[in-house]
């Protein structure tokens, strides 16, 4: 083996964070959120889809948006404790959740049901400023959100602790169910009765008028007249089309996922590559051991079906994606070997421009969404995650 210099100097396999490319989405988001004069939150939960919150965060904060959006309260505080003061909105909890610190921390928080807010307006008590609050209508999603049954009776809550001092009321909002459809007619039905919501908030809580927000990064391309107040694109920031558009929207994809070959041998015909003997050598061959597996985000059912960027082309994956490994067919060893050696550049997905699969591609083998794809390998502990492009 002769790449020890090497290994000191390049992880052994890398999720690559082109901020430039970030700077690039968000600029383009914020831009169409503009025209129709709504703000733009970047959303970063689940780490920044794999991508890393806090460097996401500040690129976004940098480009255009002026809001943060996460799922969980742990997700807001990392953005506190980086330094960053935007505003942020953290969207699921559990009643029973210590809310305090949040609310010390100016973090505002979807309230979705009474047992929620009572826990909130406990966490103002602890904290003792008032919490701001986006009050989320289930408009037919049915996942998180009031029922719209119960929605007078939270109002009634939410009145009561806004009078008190506890709480301030930001926002109503809801989520689309359907938004990579842009004329599917549910979207219509859930704008609809956000706004009825809306109205009733208005008209039962004193206090400034609330905003409104429903897009995700679908409805932030596709339908400027859902942008309201503010739009949350979590998708379209890391340059991913919701859409599949041809031309992607314009969008750039921000991670690169790489690693090097390890090593590079010959085998004879009739000799079965990795566990099972799934491939089997139709004729001497030459073969590059790629050093990553399932254990860092290449699901094994890719194995037969995926090809990785090697030597300037594309080129299959041989036999079983190991936990650890899989296996590159160079082609016969009597043919046209490419001059592969240790060390060399794998790319597993990647924006595209040089030929290499894309998220979007793997999402198509695996007969899912690119959001699982970076998803299920930015956070894993042996991919090492770096950033390109000027990081603010
Ligand atoms: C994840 C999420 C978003 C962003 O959705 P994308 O489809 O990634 O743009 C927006 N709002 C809520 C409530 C979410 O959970």
């Amino acid at each position: 083996m002769t790449t020890t210099v090497r290994r000191a100097t390049r992880p052994r396999v890398e999720a690559r964070v082109d901020l430039d490319a970030l700077a690039h989405n968000v600029g383009l988001l914020a831009g169409l959120a503009r025209g129709s004069g709504a703000a733009t939150m970047a959303v970063v939960k689940a780490d920044g889809y794999g991508h890393g919150a806090v460097d996401v965060a500040r690129t976004a904060l940098a480009s255009g948006a002026t809001w943060l959006g996460v799922c969980t309260l742990e997700e807001a505080a990392e953005l506190r404790a980086a330094g960053i003061r935007a505003p942020v909105l953290s969207w699921l909890h559990l009643p029973d959740e210590d809310f305090a610190p949040a609310v010390a921390d100016e973090v505002d928080l979807g309230v979705s049901s009474r047992a929620e807010l009572e826990g909130v307006v406990a966490g103002a008590g602890r904290a003792g400023r008032p919490a701001r609050v986006h009050l989320k209508i289930d408009t037919g999603l049915s996942r998180n959100g009031c029922p719209p049954e119960a929605w007078g009776d939270l109002l009634d809550a939410v009145e009561a602790a806004r009078l008190a001092g506890d709480v301030e009321v930001a926002a109503v909002w809801s989520h689309l169910a359907h938004a990579d459809a842009p004329a599917h007619p549910t979207i219509d039905v859930q704008a609809t009765r956000l706004d009825g919501a809306w109205r009733t908030a208005a008209e039962r809580l004193g206090g400034p008028r609330p905003w409104r927000h429903l897009a995700n990064s679908a409805a932030t391309l596709t339908r400027p007249d859902l942008h309201l107040d503010l739009v949350r694109p979590g998708i379209a920031v890391y340059g991913l089309d919701p859409l599949d558009a041809p031309d992607g929207h314009g969008l750039r994809p921000v991670m690169t996922f790489r690693t090097h070959v390890a090593l590079v041998k010959r085998i004879a015909a009739g000799e079965g590559v990795s566990y099972g003997h799934e491939w089997v050598a139709p004729d001497d061959r030459v073969l590059a051991l790629v050093p990553t597996g399932y254990a860092d985000g290449v699901p094994r059912r890719l194995g037969g079906m995926m090809t990785v960027q090697l030597a300037g082309r594309r080129r299959p994956v041989v036999g079983r994606v190991c936990m650890d490994q899989v296996v590159v067919d160079l082609g016969p060893a009597a043919g046209d070997v490419p001059p592969v050696a240790p060390g060399d550049e794998v790319v597993l997905f990647g924006a595209g421009d040089a030929g290499e699969p894309t998220a979007a591609e793997w999402a198509r083998w695996l007969d899912t969404i690119h959001y699982e794809v970076v998803t299920g390998v930015g956070c894993r502990p042996r991919v090492t995650r770096t950033t390109a492009g000027t990081s603010p």
